[in-house]
């Protein structure tokens, strides 16, 4: 919602490396974190013009030196807009990942839950599947009321069938 806005007034990534966060803040200041995010992006639109040339990179490594981009991001870049292969980890993927048990216990964070995860799903469906995890987690196993009785995983799920046990 707030991007058509952001990209008109900064159009290209050398005009946001001119900005500053006091200048990019009222166009995102309705989302959350908006201070921080402004100051992640004013510095990371400096950093792709002066160490990338201008181009937003594309791997894994290059992109968690931007600021504010953790290996989540990265790994959604990846997924989404460069349409590479990726498993970007999130609450919803990690929780449901957990309850269906798709993941050993062991798994107590975001890059061991990735690292579980690409082992089993054949890669050319990695970014589909990703998004399967997090729209199963969004609308159907939520995180306070999962809605087990509308699910079509009960026969596998660990979480439900440790429950009717
Ligand atoms: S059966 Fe319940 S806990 Fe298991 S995946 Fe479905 S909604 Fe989630």
């Amino acid at each position: 919602m707030v991007t058509p806005a952001l990209f008109e007034a900064f159009p290209t990534v050398d005009e946001m490396a001119k900005a500053t966060a006091e200048d990019i803040y009222p166009y995102i200041k309705s989302i959350s974190y908006p201070n921080a995010k402004a100051k992640h992006l004013a510095q990371m639109a400096e950093k792709i013009v002066a160490e990338f040339d201008s181009n937003v990179p594309t791997s894994i490594d290059e992109l968690t030196t931007l600021p504010g981009v953790g290996r989540k991001t990265a790994n959604v870049m990846l997924a989404v807009a460069f349409g590479g292969q990726a498993m970007p980890v999130d609450t919803h993927v990690f929780r449901v990942s957990h309850r269906i048990g798709l993941v050993p216990k062991r798994c107590t964070t975001p890059l061991s839950v990735e690292r579980e995860l690409v082992k089993y799903f054949p890669e050319e469906i990695l970014s589909k599947a990703h998004h399967w995890l997090i729209l199963h987690g969004r609308y159907t196993c939520m995180a306070r009321n999962p809605k087990c009785s509308e699910c079509g995983l009960t026969d596998v799920c660990k979480y439900f069938n440790s429950k009717v046990q």
